[in-house]
């Protein structure tokens, strides 16, 4: 099989995960006999250096004329400062938008070795495996009118939420079929009772429901399913929701599994999806080969099933992953006493040894 990807590392530890995931995907490649060639393009902070715009043309344009996208992260304090639409973060917003992606993926499953590294007790997360379906391109973060505004003698900021029955028909129709094809359970999570947009979005949810009767329907409050993903995460499949709350949930569903370095995301519905790790750029410990690249490697392993349709390929990756966490080798962010601390690119060379080992 050959495809193209654009690869936009980004800034920070963007720059190191992605080095580091490739020589992973070419390990792939090899074994399986593809060709993925590799078209890079600069996005946030890098792309604001040298082009004076966080999205550049050029970016967009490449993004649109490949197989998939795969991106690190974006931003850093350097460009804290900048207005809001030179700020890296703009460049998320809009690959997002300009590639129409509007459902974002993201898996949060506790690899066995790791249920002692989260921050709840073993028997609460052991076995969890939830997937939160995020609406990507509508709500609160793209509803207008917003900005600022003086009113009655001071300052206001205001945004809109606002949804369409066609956006929130789309996003419970992917929900649902990704439900099918697991546990068959969809909780889909708004707050009905005080938001118009939630009203809505409850409709659409049952009316699109009537077309997967073998999918069991859930509906929750977010304020009950923040406490619910922290009680009893066990419970959930999959969970569907509206941007921002899915913005909240997904992060707090990521902590879940021990560290945000282990969290990959799907972003699809265009031609084109995008893959990245959950975290950002983090500058903390950007430069100093101490990021985990296992967020952007499972990412990948996202990228062959949705966009590719290799699922042995992917069903590999996980494999090499769970057996290197198995033989106690971690990133800093997941250390532990008595397990093996290694840098970015040393986990990367774990992971490939353990695919020379894999059939
Ligand atoms: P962050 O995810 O970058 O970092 C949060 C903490 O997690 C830090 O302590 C960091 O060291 C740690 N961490 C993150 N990824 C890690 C990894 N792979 N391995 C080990 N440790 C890891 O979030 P932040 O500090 O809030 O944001 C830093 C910058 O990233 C900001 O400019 C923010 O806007 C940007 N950001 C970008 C994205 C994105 O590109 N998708 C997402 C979130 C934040």
């Amino acid at each position: 099989m050959k495809k193209t990807i654009t690869v936009i590392p980004g800034d920070g530890i963007g720059q190191e995960v992605v080095s580091a995931s490739l020589t992973v995907l070419e390990t792939i490649a090899k074994k399986f006999n593809h060709t993925f060639s590799y078209q890079y393009a600069l996005a946030g902070g890098a792309a604001l250096d040298a082009k004076g715009v966080p999205l550049p043309d050029e970016t967009l344009k490449l993004a649109k004329s490949c197989d998939a996208v795969i991106l690190g992260a974006v931003g850093g304090p350097k460009w804290d400062s900048n207005p809001q639409h030179l700020k890296p973060e703009r460049a998320l917003l809009g690959l997002r938008k300009e590639l129409g992606l509007y459902a974002n993926i993201r898996p949060a499953k506790i690899y066995s070795a790791l249920a002692e590294a989260s921050t709840l007790k073993k028997e609460v997360v052991s076995g969890v495996d939830i997937v939160v379906m995020r609406e990507l391109t509508g709500g609160l973060y793209f509803g207008k009118p917003s900005g600022f505004e003086r009113r009655n003698g001071e300052e206001v900021g205001f945004n809109t939420m606002i949804y369409s029955e066609s956006e929130v028909r789309r996003i419970a129709v992917a929900a649902f079929e990704i439900a099918r094809k697991r546990r068959k359970k969809l909780c889909s999570v708004d707050k009905a009772n005080v938001l118009e947009t939630s009203q809505l979005w409850r409709k659409v949810v049952l009316e699109t429901a009537k077309d997967f009767p073998d999918v069991e329907l859930s509906h929750m409050y977010v304020d009950n399913c923040s406490m619910q993903l922290i009680r009893n995460p066990k419970q959930f499949d999959v969970i569907v929701t509206e941007n921002m709350f899915g913005d909240i949930l997904s992060d707090e569903a990521a902590m879940l599994t021990g560290s945000i370095g282990m969290l990959a995301s799907a972003s699809l519905g265009g031609n084109v999806a995008m893959y990245e790790p959950v975290h950002g750029s983090a500058p903390d410990i950007a430069g100093q080969n101490k990021a985990n690249p296992i967020a952007t490697i499972a990412s990948l392993a996202m990228m062959l099933t949705y966009s590719f349709h290799l699922s042995e390929e992917s069903d590999i990756l996980e494999q090499a992953i769970e057996n290197v966490l198995n033989k106690n080798f971690r990133t800093g962010d997941i250390y532990t006493e008595g397990t093996t601390l290694l840098g970015t690119k040393e986990m990367a060379e774990k992971i490939i040894h353990e695919l020379s080992t894999l059939h």
